[in-house]
């Protein structure tokens, strides 16, 4: 898939939780930064099991993750230490990362001694230096995370990652929490971020429209498995699944440059504990054949570059139209990427936001 040795290589990767193959043979590579990869899929897609089995947040049941040649799951003591540093997680809610009751500019300290990067008691200079680095008042370092709106704590908790100088991050929805003008601008900081510091990313997400803006190639997931994967702008300009093609359509500043009108998909994603025979997307393809119900569609070359798990890929890219099915409802809401409706009512940062001179009320208590 990259042009350059990979970064990052996933191989044949599998995550099972009891009968559930959440994760289910996938196979990816991360170039050296700059670079995006770009994980999509729906709710159950397994996009965020593969970023949490990249930080070793969950067991592999097979394959292999590499990390600068690495094997990732044999790493123990400094070196296990120095991945930990070198691949950092941002989550969709940063109140996974921050402490309630811990001041800002002391989170980040914190990362910065856990690491030795800076001795705690010289940190401050640094803290203040992240801070703007990520579009913040230096002053926020006296804040709780609870002063700070849902796109100011995304920003913190951006700084806190990037402080320890990793080579590559995994964001697992960054955006998704936010208003839509909280995403803009972190989406935007996140771009320039890529650049400044060469950063490599896993972005993890539900919204193609972001991937498109931010990752040079993207792996389209369903149920565990790599539907499709290749160069951003070439898969989204001629998707060759289907699926690919419903979730492009949904997306009115990709969908508008593109022939197809949209395609509302049938149904929910299948029952993971009991997938279906064949090829796992079947029930809900329109272009579904008898074939496709009984025969699992491997993942193969369609072009340099990009691959494809569908048994009419060839039609699908030559732009075979796709029916409505009977019975279809209108249940594409999870597929109506561009301008989340997940996001908090007001997100307003950072005009209408408590100011740094402002007083300081008492953190509210953990938990
Ligand atoms: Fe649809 Fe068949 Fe292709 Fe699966 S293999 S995506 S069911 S056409």
């Amino acid at each position: 898939m990259a042009a350059l040795a990979a970064l990052l290589e996933i191989a044949g990767l599998e995550v099972r939780f009891g009968p559930v193959r959440a994760v289910d043979g996938v196979s990816l590579d991360v170039a050296p930064g700059p670079f995006g990869l770009g994980l999509v899929g729906e709710s159950g897609s397994g996009k965020s099991t593969i970023g949490r089995a990249v930080l070793r947040l969950v067991p592999a049941a097979a394959g292999q993750i590499r990390f600068d040649g690495a094997d990732v799951a044999g790493l123990s003591g400094r070196e296990l230490r120095d991945y930990r540093r070198a691949v950092q997680i941002v989550f969709q809610d940063p109140d996974n990362t921050l402490d309630p009751r811990m001041r800002v500019g002391a989170a980040i300290a914190e990362a910065l001694a856990a690491h030795g990067i800076v001795p705690r008691r010289e940190a401050g200079p640094r803290v203040r230096e992240l801070l703007e680095e990520v579009g913040l008042d230096p002053d926020f370092a006296s804040r709780y995370p609870h002063q700070l709106s849902g796109g100011q704590r995304q920003r913190v908790a951006i700084a806190r990652a990037l402080s320890v100088r990793p080579r590559m991050l995994v964001l697992d929805e960054p955006t998704s929490a936010l208003d839509v003008r909280a995403q803009a601008r972190i989406l935007e900081l996140i771009g320039s971020l890529r650049a400044e510091r060469r950063l490599a990313y896993l972005l993890i997400t539900h919204n193609l429209a972001v991937v498109s803006e931010l990752c040079e190639q993207i792996a389209v997931l369903y149920l565990g498995r790599v539907a499709e994967s290749g160069p951003t702008a070439e898969l989204l300009a001629a998707p060759a699944h289907p699926y690919t093609r419903a979730l492009r359509s949904a997306v009115p500043e990709i969908a508008a440059s593109a022939r197809s009108t949209r395609i509302v998909l049938h149904g929910e994603p299948p029952d993971a504990t009991n997938p279906p025979s064949g090829c796992v997307f079947h029930p809900r393809c329109p272009v579904a054949i008898e074939r496709c119900a009984v025969e699992s569609p491997s993942l193969r070359a369609i072009a340099p570059g990009r691959l494809v798990a569908c048994h009419r890929a060839e039609e699908v890219l030559a732009g075979i139209e796709m029916p409505e099915r009977p019975g279809t409802v209108e249940s594409g809401t999870e597929l109506s990427v561009a301008g989340s409706s997940d996001a908090e009512p007001s997100d307003a940062e950072p005009s209408d936001a408590v100011q740094p001179g402002a007083a300081q009320p008492a953190p509210p208590p953990k938990g």
